[in-house]
């Protein structure tokens, strides 16, 4: 593959641009740059880098692209039919989204877990220092 020179995005500083492959139902499989934080609003820099193609390729492209999908049950999750590649990631990112959700539900039940169990934990310890101590105290006694 040749070397290109990197795309810079319109941030303060100005950041690296990643390629990223549109799979809009007018653009599917054309590739652009865009900021990397495009998913999260970013500065809005998008370039194409691949010429637009013939309606007949893009169709043809799109229909294999439904196809794969379909039968690798990815679904219309990641589907967008708009043409600004950034809007067409919106129902993949909203997927990503509740699944973050569903994972930090998780996560605050195995907090809970932790706490509890540093409670069981710190019950067991103040048991042997009373019982250390006790058994200190009980020797100095003796003597
Ligand atoms: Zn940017």
């Amino acid at each position: 593959m040749a070397y290109e020179p990197e795309k810079k995005c319109r941030c303060n500083p100005p950041r690296k641009a990643p390629r990223w492959i549109s799979w809009s139902r007018h653009n599917p499989g054309r590739r652009y740059y865009a900021c990397v934080d495009a998913m999260h609003g970013g500065c809005g820099y998008v370039e194409w880098h691949d010429p637009e193609l013939p309606k007949k390729f893009s169709d043809l492209i799109g229909d294999l692209k439904d196809e794969v999908w379909r039968l690798t049950g990815l679904g219309s999750a990641a589907r967008g039919d708009d043409e600004c590649p950034v809007l067409a990631n919106a129902g993949h990112e909203e997927a990503i989204s509740n699944a973050i959700e569903a994972l930090q539900v998780q996560l605050k039940e195995k907090d809970a877990e932790i706490e509890a169990l540093k409670g069981k934990y710190m019950n067991v310890v103040m048991i042997c220092i009373v019982f250390v101590l006790g058994l200190v105290v009980g020797k100095m006694a003796v003597y």
